[in-house]
């Protein structure tokens, strides 16, 4: 077993760091301010298309595609590391190297099941960073943890579909960049099969219909740098039959192929926000003084730091290995591994940050450090793609199937 990367890995990686050292780190007071004096709060800040331009022009752009046709062409493994590097500033670094959610998955789509005509229209323009898009699945009045439950209508009538349903937390949507949205609904909410009853239409922000209603919060944070996560309303909301991804029934089935890379490139950034929190923690412990001995001296402070670090380099080798299976046997292959760290991940990294918040005192609830917002974030991750519980519902599942 060989734990080094490899050369291009190693030279990404570098290449990676300095980029961070050097343009992101330092953008990110910049970022606030800027925000603070935009127009609308939604709107890009105008150093994240620098930092985009100076991305693309290193060859830091695309990473996660792993079809060298549209993207990088590195594998998971390749990739993993490089997307733990952008965890450590989860508002900028990925955006800034075309690589954030819910994107990423959204490219996905479009190449792996999209025609022609809609990858020319809508991947394009997503692949060179010039607009933004949506997901659109989860909706408020059902449970919809469980995709078979959801109730948006997409209706045959003649030449079109007409959608029709309300849905929530719809991250990205309230950026007025992000153009497109895919949208999951039933073309058949009676058919036998309650897998092949949806189907996933790509709807144009402009359609006639579409309302983005209001931004949802998370622990009362807007998530600006997330483009937000819109309520957004589509009142028979007309699109061309030719805007179908794959095929009528197959809403489901896209909706699982796209969750598996998304759910470990969450879990890579997830390991780069413990790292941050950890570094943090450190630089505070050795900093602060309380009844006459510096934080880094109190045998509690070690505790933490100790367990971090542990429960970090565990989490990092589970990652890596379920990169290597996506790799060499496929996701399907790879699913209890994929499960494992959409389980494991989130709720470790909440108890890392939550740590490194208390060694902060006030301060790591603040503004003025990225903890809390770190916090909130990580927290959200146990929820979004999946809760804890139904991962472990399917994780065990199958563990069990092998004794009956
Ligand atoms: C910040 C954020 C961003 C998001 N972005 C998007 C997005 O871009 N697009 C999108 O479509 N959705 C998005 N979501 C929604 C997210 O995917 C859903 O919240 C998630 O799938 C859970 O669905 P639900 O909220 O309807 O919870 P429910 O399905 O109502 O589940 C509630 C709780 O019930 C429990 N539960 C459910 N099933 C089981 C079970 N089998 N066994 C035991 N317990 C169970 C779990 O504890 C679960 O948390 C986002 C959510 C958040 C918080």
């Amino acid at each position: 077993m060989d734990f080094a990367f490899d050369a291009r890995t190693e030279e990404l990686r570098a290449k990676l760091l300095a980029f961070m050292d050097e343009y992101v780190y330092p953008a990110e007071p910049v970022a606030h301010e800027q925000r603070a004096a935009l127009s609308s709060p939604w709107r890009t800040p105008p150093v994240v298309e620098e930092l985009k331009a100076e991305a693309r022009r290193q060859g830091l752009w695309n990473l996660f595609l792993p079809d060298s046709g549209y993207g990088a062409g590195l594998t998971n493994l390749q990739y993993a590391p490089l997307a733990e590097i952008t965890g450590r500033s989860p508002q900028l670094a990925p955006t800034a190297l075309n690589c954030a959610a819910p994107d990423t998955g959204n490219m996905e789509v479009l190449a792996q099941f999209g025609d022609e005509a809609q990858r020319k229209q809508w991947l394009e323009p997503l692949l060179a960073g010039e607009i933004r898009s949506a997901f659109a699945m989860t909706e408020p009045e059902v449970a919809s943890s469980d995709a078979t439950n959801i109730t948006t209508r997409i209706e045959r009538d003649g030449d079109d579909y007409v959608v029709t349903g309300r849905k929530w937390y719809i991250s990205g949507a309230m950026n007025p960049d992000c153009r497109i949205f895919i949208v999951m609904g039933k073309t058949d909410p009676d058919g036998a099969d309650i897998r092949r009853q949806q189907s996933m239409v790509l709807v144009p922000r402009d359609t006639p219909g579409v309302e983005v209603r209001r931004a949802m919060q998370v622990y009362g944070y807007e998530d600006h740098w997330h483009g937000g996560h819109a309520e957004v309303v589509f009142d028979h909301a007309r699109v061309p039959v030719s805007n179908l991804i794959g095929e009528e029934g197959g809403g489901f089935a896209i909706a699982q192929a796209r969750l598996g890379p998304g759910r470990i490139h969450h879990c890579m950034r997830l390991i780069g926000m413990a790292e941050r929190a950890i570094e943090l923690m450190c630089r505070r412990a050795v900093s602060r003084t309380a009844f006459g001995k510096a934080l880094a001296q109190q045998g509690v402070v070690h505790t933490w730091i100790a367990d971090a670090r542990v429960a970090v380099e565990q989490l990092r080798l589970l990652v890596l290995k379920t990169a290597w299976m996506m790799d060499t046997v496929g996701n399907k292959g790879a699913h209890t591994e994929i499960q494992a760290i959409k389980i494991a991940t989130p709720r470790t990294v909440v108890d890392i940050i939550d740590k490194a918040v208390q060694l902060h005192g006030a301060g790591g609830v603040s503004q003025d450090f990225p903890l809390a917002e770190l916090w909130a974030g990580a927290r959200t991750l146990r929820l979004a793609d999946g809760p804890d519980e139904v991962h472990q519902r399917s994780l065990a599942r199958r563990e069990i199937k092998r004794y009956l």
